[in-house]
């Protein structure tokens, strides 16, 4: 009910050191989203494709405020491990299996860090020849940028900070938590899996 969930925001979660977007923020922010999007594709279909695991709750809440006839395909990148810092090469591990050829695409990821997940992802898009591709995500680490990359729509940027919740993990946990915040720095070390 209303007051529980009023506590459990204020509580927050005892490993975030700090919430920088509570599940009724991030609710306002995705129904403002879906209202920009809708604006650029008009009425009719589009594709969705999710970079999973990340943005599978952005996607599952993103889609629900999009009326249009959608369908929906996941790709599956490999990037961070288990650290905080992004390791290497980004790697697909399972791509789309749509056909994507003269469609509208619209790519959504959790968040654009260094840019090399969706540069790379929009690579291969690009090759299966769409009639036209857009990405958006819902956080932008703008500072971290290694890659130029730039996505059509955005939900927050925030700053140089890793961040849990909402989708997104740490060694695959906190993916559950319903609001967006900085994880203690004292858990940011590897744990066993
Ligand atoms: P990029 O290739 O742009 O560096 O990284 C994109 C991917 O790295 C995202 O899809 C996400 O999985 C991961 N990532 C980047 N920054 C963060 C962060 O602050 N927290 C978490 N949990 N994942 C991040
Ligand atoms: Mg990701
Ligand atoms: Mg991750």
């Amino acid at each position: 009910d209303t007051k529980h969930r009023a506590l459990h925001h204020a509580a927050s979660h005892p490993d975030l050191e700090e919430v920088l977007f509570t599940e009724d923020e991030i609710k306002q922010r995705v129904h403002a989203l879906a209202g920009e999007i809708k604006q650029v594709y008009g009425p009719g279909e589009f594709t969705l494709v999710s970079l999973i695991n990340g943005a599978v709750m952005f996607t599952a809440d993103l889609m629900r405020e999009i009326d249009n006839p959608v369908r929906l395909d996941c790709i599956r990148v490999k990037s961070y491990g288990t650290g905080t810092r992004s390791e290497g090469t980004p790697q697909v591990v399972a791509s789309l299996t749509l056909d994507v050829a003269n469609r509208d695409v619209l790519i959504i990821d959790d968040i654009l860090d260094t840019g090399k997940t969706l540069a790379l992802v929009c690579d291969l898009a690009c090759k299966l020849k769409p009639a036209s591709l857009r990405t958006c995500v819902l956080l932008d680490k703008k500072a971290r940028r290694e890659v130029r990359f730039e996505a059509d729509f955005v939900g927050f940027e925030i700053p140089n900070k890793f961040v849990v919740g909402y989708g997104l993990d740490f060694a695959e946990r906190y993916r559950n938590l319903p609001c967006i915040g900085v994880l203690k720095k004292e858990l940011q070390t590897a744990p066993a899996p």
